[in-house]
């Protein structure tokens, strides 16, 4: 895939392999996808709105690369099982899968519906299940290995103040990376979590909205003094599922600009 932007890593680095990227169609799901098939991966993005997944689909294919779009609610065990069913018909064997589909919105504990916050976990914990061993169990049957990294947050270290939810949801997810890290370790699948910190994208603009009124002020909020991109959680996410991070599973790369280190404290504290 040819792309105007400097690549940090070499162009065929996954060539030959295949990747599944929920929540591929927006955000950082998007940079997800393109990074993947700038380095040379067949991607298959996936989500409930095909409106956005057959744009990042028809960009990737544009440029040259190799990308389909497949519709799925990841909370409906059968529709993942048909998903990554179709997306190994399409590209082959999958030998990557990204769990980055998540949401999340802001309410006091108190204020919160159950079916609020059973949403939010479900799609989250339950969608990262559901995927990671429909992924998992066809990766152990062919013996071929294969790396899964879930985007989570900082939240499973600091608690999610006003996203109860959202936090129970990524606490989740990180005991699962650990979990299957040793579970399926000796079949050679590796698994790891990035942590994002603050990336403005859709999803997200009503917690940035709470971390500054504008971008100088939520970027003074960060150490290394801007918030994050997409790019920032794509590359780190690249380098996981890479041959560099072969002796690397269950570890959490948090990807925030040391922002979580910093309690919010500036260097005149
Ligand atoms: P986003 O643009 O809203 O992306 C969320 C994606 O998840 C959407 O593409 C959405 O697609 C998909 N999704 C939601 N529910 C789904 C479901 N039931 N089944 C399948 N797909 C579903 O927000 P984002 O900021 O890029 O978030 C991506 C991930 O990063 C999330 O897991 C989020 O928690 C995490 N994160 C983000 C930040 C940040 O600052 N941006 C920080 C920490 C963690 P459809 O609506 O088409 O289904």
């Amino acid at each position: 895939m040819t792309t105007n932007q400097a690549l940090p890593f070499r162009p065929d680095l996954l060539a030959g392999q295949a990747a599944i990227v929920t929540g591929g169609g927006t955000g950082l799901g998007r940079g997800i996808a393109l990074a993947l098939a700038q380095v040379g991966a067949k991607v298959a993005v996936v989500s409930r709105k095909m409106e956005n997944l057959t744009a990042v689909a028809n960009e990737i294919n544009a440029a040259g690369g190799t990308a389909v779009a497949i519709q799925c609610d990841v909370r409906d065990p059968d529709a993942v099982e048909a998903m990554v069913a179709e997306a190994e018909e399409r590209l082959g064997p999958i030998s990557i899968l990204i769990n980055n589909a998540g949401a999340t919105f802001t309410v006091d504990a108190e204020r919160l519906s159950p079916n609020g916050f059973r949403a939010v976990v479900e799609i989250d914990t339950f969608g990262t299940f559901y995927c990671s061993q429909a992924f998992g169990k066809r990766a152990i049957a062919r013996g071929t290995g294969g790396a899964i990294v879930n985007i989570t947050s900082t939240s499973p270290s600091t608690g999610n103040p006003g996203r109860i939810h959202g936090g129970a949801g990524k606490a989740g997810v990180e005991s699962m990376t650990k979990t299957l890290a040793v579970e399926w370790g000796p079949h050679q699948i590796r698994v790891n979590s990035v942590a994002p910190g603050v990336v403005p994208t859709h999803g997200s603009d009503a917690g940035t909205a709470a971390i500054g009124k504008d971008e100088a002020e939520r970027s003074a909020s960060v150490p290394l003094g801007r918030v994050g991109t997409p790019r920032d959680i794509a590359w780190a996410t690249v380098f996981l599922v890479s041959d560099a991070a072969s002796y690397i599973s269950g570890c959490c790369l948090i990807v925030d600009g040391a922002r979580w280190l910093s309690t919010g404290r500036g260097k005149e504290d």
